[in-house]
């Protein structure tokens, strides 16, 4: 069985495009998503339907939640703020209740879904580092924890009575005895310095977890940021991959 998992849209419709046309090509049996599907981009309403018409399992992100009201966002910076009340104006009822209605976290088999740390998902915490990582890996009991909101990738292993690793090599195997807690990267704004998006494939059966980066044409995104009067960074942050 093969799942494939993206996070972090933001509102960037090509780059959910060229994701989705991906796992089509590739088969997959399964879409799950980490989180923020809105917030940056400009075309929330079509993400949004994307992912509500295609029944795909969502957890809640910060900018899901922060756009319903359902968190403050008197901690976003200020263009994540702008581009979340801008986003406001954008959205039906029906929109809003979806996005309100988001889980914190899912559970598929051996996998737990959360959008920031496991710990405390309501919390909103970064994971960036190996030593962020390592706390972590006694929040859950699932095998494999997925998660996002960094929107840079990152795997790290812990084999039962060893010390957590980061894993440096793509792919990489899932073992009967190691625990995984994997950030899946983000589709529309990634920020490893690498602007095409990026998401995974895992595979149950051969136990076999792959980061792709698919490459999309940014420059039609950043149009519609400047059409519809967003602010220019986040068009520019698109080509730069920051
Ligand atoms: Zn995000």
């Amino acid at each position: 069985m093969l799942i494939g998992v993206f996070s972090d849209i933001h509102s960037n419709l090509e780059a959910l495009t060229a994701v989705f046309d991906f796992f089509k090509a590739n088969r997959v049996d399964l879409l799950l998503c980490c989180g923020d599907i809105v917030g940056y981009g400009p075309d929330p309403q079509a993400c949004i339907e994307q992912l509500r018409s295609a029944r795909i399992k969502v957890v809640a992100g910060n900018h899901d939640w922060g756009v319903t009201g359902r968190i403050s966002i008197d901690h976003f910076n200020h263009l994540a703020a702008r581009a979340i009340q801008w986003t406001k104006t954008q959205l039906s009822e029906t929109e809003i209740t979806y996005l309100r209605g988001l889980p914190l976290i899912l559970d598929f088999g051996p996998i737990h879904l959360v959008h920031s740390a496991p710990s405390d998902p309501a919390g909103w915490d970064y994971i960036h580092t190996l030593d962020d990582a390592a706390e972590e890996m006694g929040a859950f009991t699932a095998q494999i924890c997925l998660i996002g909101h960094t929107h840079i990738p990152m795997a790290v292993e812990r084999i039962a009575g060893q010390r957590t690793r980061l894993i440096t090599f793509n792919p990489f195997s899932i073992r009967e005895n190691g625990k995984y807690l994997i950030n899946v990267g983000g589709v529309g704004q990634p920020r490893d310095r690498d602007p095409r998006a990026c998401c995974v494939i895992i595979d149950l059966i051969q136990k076999q977890v792959t980061f792709h980066r698919l490459v999309y044409d940014y420059t039609i995104t950043q149009r519609k940021i400047a059409t519809v009067g967003l602010p220019l960074y986040l068009a520019q942050r698109l080509e730069m991959g920051i």
